[in-house]
């Protein structure tokens, strides 16, 4: 038995980690329980983290094999080392995964190497990663413990040639040939890292467009178009109905959802990336009468609190979108209402991005949104074709496009597709959240050359008129 707790913590990722930081900060007595061995969850050891790790050194092979003699750059032979490709992704993650465990000790948190279940509605129960068993007593109890990829049924996941993301970001050879289930942001990264090693990428993808939940239409339209140009090939409007691994390839028969034909089609590799579910299991929530809702979400107030007030929960687990960096805004806000009786997480500003090549971000509403719930607005747009830092890279794919109230002019989304988008997207963000008008935007000094500038003469062409297009 474990001394009891101000805060105890089941899940060691990105919500339960910062939680426990802010709450060490705030002089509350915490404990973290994380059944992995490592601290970050999905994000910094199966996700995020390595994910961008290898997003980068492919973009860089990819771009010293096919972009380097228009920049007057001669290069010899040029090699690909998968397994020190995967090392340096590994060294990336181990040095972060250590790094937070670091933290938690530096805020004086006692980190449970573990799997925790609720004895009672105070009491957790750890089954010790090195054997054992103990049990903790919060005061406070933060339900952290993420999400897991949605398995295809019928189509068992091995890893190895049907896969999910954490597959696919530990892959030992290049396949030849791979399908991708589901054009959303999981499905276009890996689709992008493994079609710039040499795979031939087909995503099949049941919408009308690619992106997943959010990604304004003519943003997704002109990134399919770029994706294209790099080798993938896509299937829209295309159920995948069920699978096959039994052959030497795996099979997938494919329903076309307006019309076509059903057709079957087949790969070395079949990434399944179809979205995530919120994570319980061995949580025994049935121990304490919880309640999930109907997609399997502890359901919450406004303050976090379960229907058992000294319960909360954050994150992947819970409802909004799987975000990392949502995640790491609910831990700091839930600790502060513990703490304070009052936090704040603005969901109508919280950035997305998609780290293809170009990349794709955004915050706010999209069009379509807006066109959808009938709200009145401008729309102003600037290539970076037209702006002068992405001409001297050479780099000219993409654009940025605002949208904004017409009578008020305040700011009501923002979508980028180019480089550096991800980057640029804080400023959108900062913007959004301090209630700028396109005007405000459009009037603050931007250094030249920057690809920022595309921001502010995007904001120009929608409250005025763009100087450079
Ligand atoms: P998790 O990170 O899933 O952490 C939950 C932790 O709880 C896990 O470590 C788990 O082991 C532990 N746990 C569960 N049950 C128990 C238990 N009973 N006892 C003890 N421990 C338990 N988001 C972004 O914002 N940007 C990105 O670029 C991005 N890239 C991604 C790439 C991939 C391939 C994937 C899969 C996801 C990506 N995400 C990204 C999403 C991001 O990883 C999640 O939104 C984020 O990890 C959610 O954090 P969390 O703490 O809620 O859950
Ligand atoms: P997603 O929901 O974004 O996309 C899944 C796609 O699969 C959807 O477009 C859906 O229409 C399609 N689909 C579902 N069933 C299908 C079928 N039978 N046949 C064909 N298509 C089908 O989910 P994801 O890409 O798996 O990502 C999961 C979560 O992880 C998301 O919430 C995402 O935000 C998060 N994530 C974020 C990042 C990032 O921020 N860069 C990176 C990776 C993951």
């Amino acid at each position: 038995m474990i001394e009891e707790k101000d805060l105890v913590i089941i899940g060691g990722g990105v919500a339960g980690y910062v939680a426990a930081i802010k709450a060490g900060q705030e002089g509350m007595k915490v404990a973290c329980i994380e059944k992995r061995g490592t601290l970050g969850g999905t994000c910094l050891n199966v996700g995020c983290i390595p994910s961008k790790s290898l997003l980068n050194n492919s973009h860089l092979y990819h771009q010293i094999l096919h972009d380097t003699k228009n920049r007057g750059i001669e290069v010899g032979d040029v090699k690909l080392n998968l397994a020190n490709f995967m090392k340096a992704k590994d060294t990336a993650v181990s040095g972060l995964t250590k790094g937070v465990e670091f933290l938690l000790k530096k805020n004086g948190v006692e980190y449970i190497k573990g799997a925790g279940t609720f004895a009672t509605e105070n009491d957790i129960t750890v089954a010790l990663n090195d054997g054992g068993e103990t049990t903790v007593r919060g005061k406070n109890i933060l339900i952290a413990t993420g999400s897991e990829a949605t398995p295809f049924p019928g189509l068992e996941i091995d890893e190895k040639r049907v896969i999910t993301s954490t597959g696919a970001i530990s892959l030992e050879n290049i396949p030849e040939t791979m399908i991708v289930i589901g054009g959303g942001i999981i499905g276009l990264e890996m689709a992008s890292v493994w079609s710039r090693l040499g795979t031939k990428v087909t995503v099949v993808e049941f919408l009308g467009q690619i992106g997943g939940p959010g990604m304004d239409t003519e943003i997704a339209k002109a990134t399919q178009k770029l994706l294209k140009k790099q080798g993938m090939d896509f299937k829209l409007n295309t159920k995948v109905v069920s699978g096959d691994k039994s052959g030497q390839r795996v099979k997938l028969d494919v329903d076309a959802a307006k019309g076509g034909k059903p057709e079957t089609l087949d790969a070395d590799v079949v990434l399944v990336a179809i979205g995530r579910r919120p994570y319980t299991q061995g949580l025994g929530l049935e121990n304490i009468g919880m309640e999930l809702d109907e997609r399997g979400r502890v359901i919450i107030d406004s303050e976090y609190r379960t229907k058992i007030p000294h319960i909360r929960c954050v994150g992947d687990v819970t409802f909004g979108p799987m975000l990392a960096h949502k995640a790491e805004e609910e831990a700091v806000a839930v600790v502060e209402y513990i703490k304070k009786g009052y936090g704040h997480v603005n969901y109508g500003c919280i950035p997305s991005v998609m780290y293809t090549y170009p990349e794709v971000a955004w915050v706010g509403q999209s069009e379509q949104d807006l066109k959808n719930q009938k709200i009145p607005y401008r729309v102003g747009t600037f290539p970076f074709s037209a702006n002068s830092r992405a001409k001297t890279n050479l780099d000219t794919d993409g654009l940025v496009k605002m949208l904004a109230d017409p009578e008020t002019d305040r700011l009501l989304g923002v979508h980028i597709i180019g480089p550096n988008a991800g980057e640029m997207i804080a400023e959108g963000t900062l913007a959004m959240e301090y209630g700028a008008s396109t005007e405000d935007i459009a009037r603050t000094c931007h250094a030249h050359p920057t690809l920022a500038e595309a921001f502010k003469e995007a904001a120009m062409a929608t409250s005025s008129k763009a100087i450079h297009f």
